[in-house]
């Protein structure tokens, strides 16, 4: 019952696997073993983008923070929403890579951004001249976090907002997998297609040790990419390890079948929670988290029952049992059915 987060649970055996089986004699460093020219070619051909730049780096917050600095000027701000990873959880790091590029935040609903509220973001920044910040890039998450998901043709409408005004988009795809499961369509599509220019594409929360890709659709920025990641300190050296983790995750579409697990698990939890009636969501599920609100003394139930998660506004052990709290639930690919059931049936009591 282990709901806390997408990063709590095991990386899949087979990554591990590959990751011994990488453990064998000598080859180049620093990525340039033969490991990621296969994991180029194969990250090339599922974005349909032949001249795409790939690289990897081992965590979320180095993809997002080393791909938004080669996106931005020092002077720049970057448009995102409140609760964009980049603006909550990374300690700033964005604003350090790009070596002062400020964060600028868009309203957004359910965590997604709208055309409208984008539009008079970047129209209101520029105003003061050499006194105030440039428009930078814009950078959204799909899957959100909270756990809703941009359409390719929602995408496309905020990359047109952006391009209108010249800027360049990012994607935070650290759960881009359960994003592209949900919507059904292709990487190409929820991407460049839809006027993205540059992708963290994530592998940690669905089933990696540690690796992420970044993808620049946009070449000509590559060189400035390697430079920044190196300098950033995010150059492995036993870059093998990185290369065969994304390899095994990309071998017979293991990333998209440890999505659709965590996904098919949080659509079950989320049938489960509706039966239950006395359970408001916030937001209607569509990926692999659910913010759900019931009464203190469910929480308490649960907890006593050894679930874990995150109450997101409050103490389950304090005061009124009736007044409801938020539940953040995340579900990871190795949850599976019976821990959604285990919960559920903790719920009930
Ligand atoms: C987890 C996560 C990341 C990456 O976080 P790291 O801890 O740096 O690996 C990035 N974006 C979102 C939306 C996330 O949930």
């Amino acid at each position: 019952m282990f709901f806390a987060s997408d990063n709590g649970g095991p990386a899949h055996p087979s990554v591990i696997e590959a990751i011994a089986a990488a453990n064998d004699g000598y080859t180049s460093a620093y990525g340039a073993e033969a490991g990621m020219d296969r994991v180029r070619a194969h990250l090339r051909d599922l974005f349909e983008a032949p001249e795409a730049a790939i690289y990897l780096v081992a965590t979320g917050t180095a993809a997002n923070s080393i791909a938004l600095a080669t996106l931005s000027n020092p002077w720049d701000t970057v448009f995102c929403t409140a609760m964009a990873h980049i603006n909550e959880d990374e300690c700033n790091a964005p604003e350090f890579y790009s070596g002062g590029a400020k964060l600028t935040l868009v309203g957004d609903e359910d965590a997604k951004m709208s055309p409208d509220a984008l539009r008079a973001a970047i129209a209101a920044e520029e105003s003061r001249g050499v006194h105030g910040p440039q428009r930078g890039p814009v950078s959204i998450t799909n899957a959100t976090e909270k756990g809703t998901v941009y359409s390719p043709g929602d995408i496309a409408n905020l990359t047109g907002v952006a391009r209108d005004f010249g800027l360049k988009t990012h994607l935070d795809g650290a759960r881009f997998a359960n994003a592209l499961v949900s919507l059904g369509c292709s990487p190409a599509e929820m991407t460049w297609k839809a006027g993205i220019d540059a992708v963290s594409f994530g592998g940690t929360k669905n089933g990696l040790m540690g690796v992420e890709a970044v993808i620049l659709f946009d070449a000509d920025k590559a060189w400035e990419f390697e430079l920044r990641r190196k300098r950033g300190a995010h150059l492995f050296s036993k870059h093998r390890f990185l290369s065969a983790q994304m390899e095994a995750y990309l071998q017979g579409d293991l990333w998209l079948d440890l999505a659709a697990r965590a996904n098919a698990t949080c659509a079950r939890l989320a049938e489960g929670l509706k039966a239950q009636g006395n359970v408001e969501f916030l937001h209607e599920p569509a990926a692999n988290i659910i913010f759900a609100r019931f009464p203190r003394a469910l929480h308490k139930r649960l907890l006593d029952a050894g679930a874990q998660y995150y109450v997101w506004d409050g103490d389950a052990y304090h005061r009124d049992p009736d007044e409801p709290l938020t539940a953040r639930l995340v579900c990871d690919w190795s949850i599976g059915a019976e821990g959604a059931d285990a919960f559920l049936a903790a719920l009930k009591g």
